[in-house]
């Protein structure tokens, strides 16, 4: 068990990886917006606050093991031209006429994943099937967070373009991780959604306006900043790794003015949101029938099987958005 953690640190903090919205994000983003929800439906999700957060992550998990899964995470929205992208057909079925399929594919398909994933969770509460509920409302928030970070919106997602490798890691997984026990989560209650797919593409939207900061706040801070002070070396176990250092992290975070605290707070409010809006228009069903302890038992299995399959604490973490740091 300890030298199973132990990898798993190397792996989390190490130089081959650093996982997307970093996994703690993921988890605090899909917990906290468990309360954002309606009294008919709060009970059934904070009864299953555990599994909504510890499988947060499940969709990063399974980037390697799952073909498609990868693009799911992201758009390069920049690839088909400039803001505000009105080249880019918003639905489906237009985009892959203009397009095709595998040029979506090829750069990222967030927006469209997340409206499918809102129909099938659409779905699931007109079946009453609570595992399914479970699933789809705990991946639908990986998602959505995704759509929330700006490099998760352009080509450059890790800084790859601009001599600003690491990046991607330093926003979304250290700062967060630093800084974000001391964020405000309170958002306020989660509401309708009129038009699903016109919402996830204003999130991207949004994120996209935002790269422009992220790069150019870090560029700028990095030529005035001493270059012995950027990075400093943290010891976990036995393993000593090369991060981004307290002072040169504080100092970033200061100039984008609170953007990540934002982002975290709209992933929560968005999420929520999504999953009310789901229910609504499922025709609000009762949750409190559906409780049954069982049902956390068996997707709790499954997923168990899933680690076990995807070697999870043996191979490197692949996809384009989990490039070395760059903190060798
Ligand atoms: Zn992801």
């Amino acid at each position: 068990m300890k030298r199973c953690t132990l990898i798993l640190l190397f792996l989390y903090l190490g130089t081959t990886a650093s996982p997307p919205w970093g996994f703690w994000a993921h988890k605090r983003i899909n917990r906290i917006a468990v309360f954002t929800l309606p009294e008919e439906m709060l009970g059934f999700y904070k009864h299953h606050i555990e599994y909504i957060t510890a499988n947060a992550v499940n969709p990063d998990k399974r980037r390697y093991s799952t073909a498609g899964e990868a693009p799911r995470h992201y758009i390069d929205i920049d690839h088909y031209g400039t803001y505000p992208f009105d080249s880019v057909p918003r639905r489906w079925d237009d985009a892959v006429a203009k397009f095709t399929e595998d040029t979506l594919l090829a750069y990222g398909i967030v927006p469209w994943h997340v409206n499918r994933m809102s129909w099938w969770l659409t779905d699931a509460f007109k079946e009453r099937d609570a595992a399914k509920i479970l699933r789809l409302s705990t991946e639908l928030g990986h998602y959505i967070a995704d759509a929330h970070v700006p490099l998760h919106t352009t080509e450059n997602y890790n800084g790859q373009l601009t001599n600003q490798i690491g990046i991607h890691g330093f926003w979304e997984s250290r700062i967060p991780e630093l800084f974000g026990d001391d964020y405000d989560y309170f958002v306020g209650k989660a509401h309708y959604i009129d038009k699903p797919l016109e919402e996830i593409w204003d999130i991207v939207l949004e994120s996209h306006r935002l790269v422009d900061s992220v790069l150019s706040l870090e560029k700028n801070l990095r030529a005035e900043f001493p270059s012995d002070q950027v990075y400093s070396y943290e010891q976990r176990g036995n393993v000593t790794t090369k991060v981004y250092s307290l002072t040169y992290t504080k100092a970033y975070d200061d100039r984008m003015n609170d953007m990540v605290e934002r982002r975290l707070r709209d992933s929560v409010i968005d999420l929520g949101s999504f999953w009310f809006t789901a229910w609504v228009n499922a025709g609000q069903p009762d949750l409190d029938g559906l409780l049954n302890p069982k049902v956390a038992e068996e997707l709790q299995k499954e997923n168990e099987m899933m680690d076990k399959d995807s070697t999870y604490s043996n191979k490197k973490i692949i996809g384009r958005e989990h490039q070395n740091t760059g903190s060798e």
